[in-house]
């Protein structure tokens, strides 16, 4: 039940660019590396590792294959 609030909570917020679990405005984050042309491996402060895609202008959560 909790789980079903939670899930589009994170979207929502991922979609404003802001990290899901500490609410740190992605976009000002430093820890950000190149993994391929169109996207980058941002690091929140919190240690939460997502996706930016550049084309889209969008973030996601890291799968874990996409980390190593
Ligand atoms: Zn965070």
């Amino acid at each position: 039940m909790l789980k079903k609030l939670i899930a589009p909570l994170q979207k929502i917020l991922l979609q404003k660019k802001l990290c899901p679990a500490c609410t740190s405005d992605l976009t000002i984050i430093k820890d950000r590396k190149p993994k391929r042309n169109d996207t980058e491996i941002v690091t929140c402060r919190c240690g939460r590792i997502f996706i930016y895609d550049k084309d889209l202008d969008l973030y996601r959560r890291a799968l874990l294959d996409e980390i190593e």
